[in-house]
């Protein structure tokens, strides 16, 4: 185990932000900025016009909203708002907004969220009281224009977040008119997970020269080591810290490094893991040397075999005897997914890398299994039987390296005389009875969730094969918002193709669309003949699945 001493990484106040925002940021525990908000907010701060490619979980909201709050604190207020963000969805509106309130809250920032199926009065009275930033889904925003409701003509930045999301959703006229009551002279930010031609030539027509940021990903496969095995639990983020606690008894690794966001984050699962009888221990930026070494001491003594850090504090640490390596939180790019887990399979040994993914970071798991030519499987996450079955095990395992190595004669006295009033079997079944309960007890947890029903194959899936062949994946813009069931889709590919339920491959339901497997023989057949058909009084827009 040794430590080497690291680059000097780029800080928050490298980026030129003001201190407002640091003492928010480091308020938050946020200890470095991610590579999106390394190359984003500079150009942001200078005023450049930005096509981000950037999924969820790579912290691109801080991207664009920490430039937003500097550009806020400088200048005069308005009644009108200074910035606009359209997202796609209600969620991302209130998310993006409450990001705003965390960042901006030394800065008095006013933000306004406004989407579809809350009541409008509510959201008129809130601009009417004047507001620095409104964040808007498509669809609310062009009511609110038509009212004359939501002005403009004071619009300094203008964020589309999530674009191709926004552009799947049928929300490509909404934009085109909203961009056209916006002035010329805005600075205007693109962020998309994909960036297909749809998004580029959005991008030619609405940026001004924008620089354009991918962030840089490792590029052949061997990067990751090939002893490790990797595999990933879809979890709610209420369940993740009993979800890992889960894993960790089943793995039962010989020493874990689990990495967590923040500071905030890693105190506060050590605190939860110990509390729940694991050795974890902490490390984070806020440690004082003389602390590090002493946890660094505790694992090397084996008294700790959890270390639950951040990025940051991870940096330069050599584990010898680290056998698994854990992304509590999904890290913020894929070189830092490589580099996490190139802790584990050092010198040709066998490691476990397990990824904790909340549903709305699907598409950051992708990304990570498409540059590292990985597959990452989904396990489902152990459920209470499980457990329990694998204590049983455990137990059973015991007994018998007692019955092979140990000398039983001493005990024979209580069997025999016990075999005098009972079945030499019940004996045995109170001894086992009590050997398992010494071993700790049974915890009666109750069932986790699953969550890989929304954006991962589980739930409404259909796992049925194509006969024979390659397959395709193809997108059907209707899911389980619009009461999309399995047999609808089926139904209606049959109905429309020459195809049988027969010729059809996995089918998955999402919340607005679904995923379902055809031969790639017929994929543009199937893509042509769907055009215009209704799936549950819905027309849908079907193309090929890009990942
Ligand atoms: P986003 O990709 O914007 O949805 O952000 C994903 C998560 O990362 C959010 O929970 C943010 O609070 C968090 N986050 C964003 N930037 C940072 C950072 N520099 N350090 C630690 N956490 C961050």
């Amino acid at each position: 185990m040794t430590e080497t001493p690291a680059h000097r990484p780029t800080t928050f106040a490298d980026l030129g932000l003001r201190p407002e925002l640091i003492s928010a940021l480091t308020a938050l525990g946020y200890e470095e900025p991610t590579p999106i908000q390394e190359a984003a907010i500079p150009l942001m701060v200078d005023g450049r016009d930005v096509m981000g490619q950037a999924a969820t979980g790579t912290g691109k909201t801080a991207a664009f909203a920490l430039p937003i709050l500097q550009r806020l604190g400088s200048g005069e207020r308005g009644r009108h708002p200074m910035a606009l963000i359209l997202v796609p969805t209600r969620e991302l509106a209130m998310q993006v907004s409450q990001a705003l309130h965390r960042y901006g809250r030394d800065l008095g920032v006013r933000v306004v969220p406004i989407y579809g199926g809350q009541p409008i009065g509510r959201q008129l009275r809130a601009l009417d009281a004047g507001v620095d930033v409104v964040v808007a889904t498509p669809g609310r925003a062009v009511d609110h224009i038509g009212r004359k409701t939501l002005h403009l003509a004071d619009l300094e930045v203008v964020v589309l977040d999530e674009a191709d999301e926004m552009l799947d959703m049928g929300f490509a006229e909404d934009l085109e008119a909203i961009l056209a009551e916006t002035p010329a002279r805005r600075q205007t930010v693109l962020f998309s997970a994909t960036l297909p031609a749809r998004i580029d030539a959005i991008g030619r027509r609405h940026l001004h020269q924008p620089e354009r940021i991918r962030i840089a990903e490792p590029t052949t496969a061997d990067e990751v080591t090939p002893l490790v095995r990797h595999f990933a639990y879809v979890l709610a983020r209420a369940h993740k810290a009993t979800g890992l606690g889960r894993v960790l008894d089943v793995e039962a690794p010989a020493a874990a490094l689990v990495f967590c966001r923040t500071r905030e984050g890693v105190d506060s699962l050590t605190e939860t893991l110990n509390g729940r009888g694991y050795r974890a221990e902490a490390l984070h930026g806020g440690m004082s040397q003389e602390q590090r070494d002493r946890v660094m001491g505790r694992l090397r003594a084996g008294t700790a075999d959890l270390l639950v850090a951040t990025d940051v504090a991870a940096r330069g640490l050599d584990i010898e005897q680290l056998s698994h390596v854990v992304n509590f939180d999904m890290p913020a790019s894929v070189e830092s997914y490589v580099h996490r887990m190139g802790r584990v399979g050092r010198a040709g040994r066998a490691g476990v890398a397990i990824t904790l993914v909340e549903p709305r970071e699907h598409r950051m798991l992708k990304n990570i299994e498409r540059v590292t030519k990985r597959r990452i499987s989904i396990h489902k996450v152990p459920t209470v039987a499980d457990l329990r079955a694998h204590r049983l095990d455990l137990t059973r395992a015991a007994l018998r390296e007692s019955i092979l190595g140990d000398d039983l004669d001493g005990y024979r006295v209580v069997v025999e005389s016990l075999a005098d009033e009972f079945d030499v079997m019940e004996v045995a079944l109170a001894a086992v009875k009590l050997a398992h309960a010494s071993a700790g007890p049974d915890e009666d947890d109750e069932d986790i969730p699953d969550a890989s029903g929304g954006a991962f194959p589980a739930g409404d899936r259909r796992t049925s094969r194509p006969s024979s062949g390659n397959t395709a994946r193809l997108y059907i813009g209707v899911g389980r918002d619009s009461g999309v069931r399995p047999q609808d889709l089926v139904g209606a590919i049959t109905g429309e193709t020459h195809l049988s339920g027969r010729d059809l491959g996995s089918i998955q339901i999402n919340q607005r669309f679904s995923l379902v497997e055809v031969p790639e023989a017929q994929a543009d057949e199937v893509i042509q003949a769907m055009r215009g058909v209704k799936i549950r009084g819905q027309k849908a827009t079907v193309r090929r699945e890009r990942f």
